[in-house]
């Protein structure tokens, strides 16, 4: 049987989509990723990236306070076991507010598969995919909202401390306490590095950029804002060696490499590790059958929709979006591509 519309990912961009489409009577099939352990070491398991913080602060709706009484009346016992629990959290943390958002898409009658799409056939309609668990299904519409996920180095030290320190977002984490008037290193050379190096120095007392290179790749107007800052200091041809820290304060410096003389060794103290080194956008399932940028994100074709080069696709979030990168605007994408998913198909004729 075909599905009227299947949403495939499970972070802001696809619950909100899901909220919205089911509201809509549509009875959408979202598929939401596997919890493979691929996906584990990926940072791309189901319920999106903010599944792998703690606090957030930004989301409008959840100012600080205590949520336990609330979380026990929206959640159910299973949706409460399997968030972690951190002790002297003051507001929504990304765990819970993602398992809130999945409640509400099913309670408006979502119907949720755990598995990854691994190929699609979108040449004709309905549209065909296969699942990593080997299932198949069809669809007249998609909502493609499969987000990204941040680049890191991949040093066994960064991932120790990722949430104690290692970020790779200066936007969601640079005014948590625990960056404030202390040093922070960046890591990278590009817009984005010059970008959240400026946005950090509200914040830090003092930003490293660490840069393996001699000159910026950034564009020229970035790289002088970034360098005419009183805060911040270029550590050129250098990259990081190892991130230092200890279980309970989490980062607590970092040790440089020269990458021209490979036996000097530099440690600098810092509080917070922030990597600028780009996002990979989930579309290799998408096998080159929608229009990606350059940065290999789906694109947008119309202004203001959220329509694919592939008539009846839509995209929403992250994997869409390589400017905002934030869980309101993925969110609000996500309802824009359920409303226009639902007029699309009511120009078909299905409702
Ligand atoms: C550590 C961290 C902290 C952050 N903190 C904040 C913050 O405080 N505030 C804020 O606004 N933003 C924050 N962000 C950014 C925010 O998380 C993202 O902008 C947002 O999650 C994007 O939502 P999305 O729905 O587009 O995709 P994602 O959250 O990336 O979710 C997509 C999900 O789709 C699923 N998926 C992927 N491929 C497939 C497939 N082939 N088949 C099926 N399912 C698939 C996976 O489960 C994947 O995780 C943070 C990001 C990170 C990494």
């Amino acid at each position: 049987m075909s599905e009227r519309l299947i949403i495939i990912g499970s972070g802001p961009a696809g619950w909100a989509a899901s909220i919205y489409a089911a509201r809509a009577n549509l009875e959408p099939l979202c598929i939401e990723g596997a919890q493979t352990q691929e996906n584990y070491v990926q940072g791309t398991l189901p319920l999106g990236q903010l599944a792998l913080t703690t606090e957030v602060e930004n989301y409008p709706g959840f100012p600080a306070g205590d949520l336990k009484g609330f979380l026990k009346t929206a959640l159910d016992e299973n949706d409460l076991a399997m968030i972690p629990s951190v002790e002297g959290m003051h507001t929504v943390t990304g765990p819970q507010l993602m398992h809130l958002m999945r409640r509400q898409a099913t309670n408006f009658g979502t119907r949720v598969i755990t598995d990854d799409v691994v190929s699609i056939d979108l040449s004709q309609r309905p549209f065909k995919m296969k699942t990593l668990g080997g299932t198949s299904h069809e669809a007249e519409c998609v909502i493609v909202a499969t987000g990204a996920r941040a680049n890191y180095l991949g040093i066994d030290s960064e991932h120790a401390y990722k949430n104690k320190g290692v970020s790779a977002c200066a936007v969601c984490d640079g005014a948590l306490p625990r960056f404030r008037n202390k040093p922070v290193v960046v890591i990278g050379g590009g817009d984005s590095a010059m970008e959240e190096s400026l946005y950090l120095t509200k914040f830090a007392s003092k930003v490293y950029i660490i840069h393996r290179r001699d000159a910026f790749r950034a564009s020229k107007i970035m790289a002088e804002r970034a360098l005419a800052n009183s805060k911040i200091e270029v550590k050129w041809n250098t990259t990081i060696d190892e991130v230092l820290g200890a279980d309970d304060e989490g980062v607590k410096g970092v040790r440089l490499r020269s990458t021209v003389d490979h036996d000097k060794t530099e440690e600098l103290e810092a509080s917070g590790y922030f990597a600028a080194i780009g996002h990979t956008p989930n579309t290799d399932f998408l096998n080159g059958q929608v229009e990606l940028t350059d940065k290999h994100y789906i694109r947008w074709v119309k202004p203001f929709r959220t329509n694919t080069s592939v008539e009846g696709v839509f995209a929403a979030g992250d994997v869409a979006d390589d400017y905002y990168r934030q869980a309101i605007t993925a969110a609000g994408s996500g309802c824009m591509a359920a409303l226009d998913a639902e007029r699309w198909l009511g120009m078909q004729g299905v409702h």
